[in-house]
């Protein structure tokens, strides 16, 4: 007898054993433990692999134990945490260490994390390799953050070069470090400090150039190369140019793309601040358009929030960029039309597959049991104690968003349900 089995109604049932799912299929015999979940949408787990939960050293901004609460909420079961802005960030073997130390303690949800490449630390990617990264993240403009510098075109080149060696795949923020100190520079000078501002700054040409130039890099080294964060229709358009010629590239987006517009950036101001920022609507259409088409493969939330005082500045060039989105994933995807098979493949299976996380991703037998009951017809409302990130800020406040998650299971054991947190073990390191 199954330990759980889940009822799936005209959905295949599943059945579950210990950590593992054991049968697929209709009629499964009854299990210790039954879970109705006639008329849900039944989908693997979500696993967001572009998060910032800053743990440790900066869980003032985001911790991992309230950071993986809020992802549980969402329906997530595993989150890859960026290299940055953890203190010390994740670019050695001491740094990867004490993240994965310090996330151990914390977190409910199972986790990877991402690498980073910096000037000067080419050498301790083996070392970050040897450690189980998924990758190396890479910025290819002013990071935010003095104590993980952007990497110039011959460090990033030549962390390529040594990623392909380790079979690991590259990481960038693609914007142009060039195109924007420029323009923000003239601006600047200009006594100009206000959000069109800070937009003119960040033209979708300075990230079509840098996915060109980064895409040209991935091709020679033979590096796989994983476009974070395409902020615009032009953006995607670059990366399968990219793959066109030759590149193995991934591409991922984010839920506030998909969503907002930057006539949204200019009502809601501070906590929609992102970079690359939010765009027009012809550029939001072409993006959401691509996701339709299966052109992205990966959906991750970027969530990289702050202390209010860092979103309370006179200039919004000094303005602290990151949306809180950990928690809002599905119901931002179905509200923007995004059907559950493809919220399925870019939120887990692709994400699972390309960072190689094995046994994730998909409702498969021999799996482990991650899945998330998704109420299709629901409807969600964030804002206040709904929202369990450790600021309680998000650009969705406010509205009331289709679909809702009802429950999130992480290798059989229940942690979401109803609203509330139930977990009662932790998360575990995964190994890519
Ligand atoms: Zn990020």
């Amino acid at each position: 007898m199954s330990d759980i089995v889940i009822r799936g109604g005209t959905s295949p049932d599943i059945a579950v054993e210990g950590e593992f799912i054991a049968a697929v299929g209709h009629d499964l015999p009854g299990g210790k433990r039954e879970i109705d979940a006639t008329g849900l949408a039944i989908l693997p787990g979500l696993i967001d692999a572009h998060v910032h939960f800053n743990e440790p050293g900066r869980a003032d901004w985001e911790g991992a134990e309230t950071g993986s609460r809020a992802l549980a909420a969402g329906g997530g079961t595993l989150f890859v945490d960026m290299p940055l802005n953890s203190s010390p960030c994740t670019i050695n073997a001491n740094g990867f260490d004490q993240k994965r130390a310090a996330l151990e303690a914390a977190s409910i949800t199972d986790f990877a994390l991402w690498g980073g490449i910096v000037p000067g630390n080419l050498n301790d990617m083996q070392d970050l390799a040897e450690r189980g990264a998924v990758g190396f993240k890479a910025f290819m403009c002013d990071s935010g953050l003095p104590e993980f510098p952007r990497a110039d075109d011959g460090t990033l080149y030549f962390g390529m070069v040594e990623a392909a060696r380790l079979n690991l795949p590259v990481a960038v923020h693609a914007e142009s470090e060039e195109i924007t100190k420029t323009l923000a520079g003239r601006l600047i000078a200009e006594g100009r400090h206000d959000i069109p501002a800070f937009l003119e700054s960040r033209p979708v040409a300075a990230e079509t150039e840098a996915i060109r130039r980064a895409g040209a890099f991935a091709r020679d080294t033979g590096c796989r190369l994983h476009i974070v964060h395409i902020s615009s229709g032009s953006g995607v358009a670059a990366a399968l140019e990219a793959r066109r010629l030759g590149a193995d590239i991934s591409l991922e987006t984010c839920p506030h793309y998909l969503f907002f517009t930057e006539d949204d950036l200019l009502r809601i101001g501070a906590i929609a601040k992102c970079a690359p920022p939010l765009r027009d609507t012809a550029e939001r259409e072409r993006l959401r358009h691509a996701v339709l088409q299966g052109q992205i493969d990966i959906i991750g939330s970027d969530h990289s929030p702050c202390p209010p005082e860092l979103k309370d500045r006179a200039s919004f060039f000094e303005i602290w960029g990151g949306i809180a989105g950990v928690q809002s994933t599905i119901p931002v995807l179905l509200e923007t039309g995004v059907p559950p098979e493809r919220i399925a493949a870019t939120t887990a299976t692709n994400p699972a597959r390309r960072f190689r996380l094995t046994h994730r991703g998909a409702i498969e037998p021999g799996n482990y049991a991650d899945i998330m009951l998704v109420d299709t017809g629901g409807t969600t409302h964030l804002g206040g104690t709904s929202l369990l990130h450790r600021h309680r800020t998000s650009p969705y406040a406010g509205y009331a968003l289709k679909g809702a998650v009802v429950q999130t299971i992480r290798r059989g054991e229940t942690i979401f349900r109803d609203g509330a947190v139930t977990a009662q073990t932790r998360g575990r390191f995964v190994h890519a």
